[in-house]
């Protein structure tokens, strides 16, 4: 059973919407229907960057009784995400074949390019940026197919360019994993 879970407030709305599109794409029906939200942990922010840490969150999430129960979870954050080396990221996996991972929406709005905000664009965003993260999660590496979900995103551009779906050499490895 894949989990979906909120760093907020839980929204059913955009719940329903995202595993609607994943069970599309992953052609499953093994997302929970549990709507779960968590708190995002305080000592994930940092202050100076006012970013969160992603491998710090996804470290509670590997700790989270509340989660103990899924083979996969997948985390929607609001905040801004960043990892060591960069200064932001998207989302990210705990490892390839792990069982966490976390996807940010703040990047993904169009407001935060300054631009009139777009629900249908922004869920698109969403669920390719959730479905590359699960894709990981799912054993699956970085695919060098630029219109391929696996496909790694450094900008919006690129996210927008690529396609939701799995190429067929990136869908035929999923499927020997299953
Ligand atoms: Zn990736
Ligand atoms: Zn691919």
């Amino acid at each position: 059973m894949i989990a979906i879970v909120f760093f907020k407030k839980a929204d059913n709305e955009l719940f329903a919407k995202l595993k609607g599109r994943l069970e599309g794409v992953f052609q499953s029906e093994d997302f929970s229907d549990s709507v779960l939200s968590l708190p995002l942990p305080l000592a994930a922010f940092n202050k100076k960057r006012r970013q969160y840490n992603s491998p710090e969150i996804l470290r509670g999430m590997l700790d989270n009784s509340v989660l103990e129960d899924y083979n996969k979870v997948l985390g929607i954050v609001d905040e801004d995400l960043y990892t060591a080396n960069l200064n932001f990221v998207f989302g990210q996996a705990d490892s390839v074949g792990g069982k966490v991972c976390l996807v940010s929406a703040k990047r993904l709005y169009q407001s935060f390019y300054n631009l009139p905000e777009n629900a249908v664009l922004f869920l698109m965003r969403l669920s390719k940026e959730a479905a590359h993260e699960i894709g990981h999660l799912l054993g699956l590496v970085h695919c060098h197919n630029k219109s391929c979900v696996m496909t790694y995103s450094e900008s919006i551009r690129e996210v927008d360019f690529k396609r939701g779906q799995f190429c067929s050499v990136c869908r035929d490895k999923i499927k020997e994993k299953y």
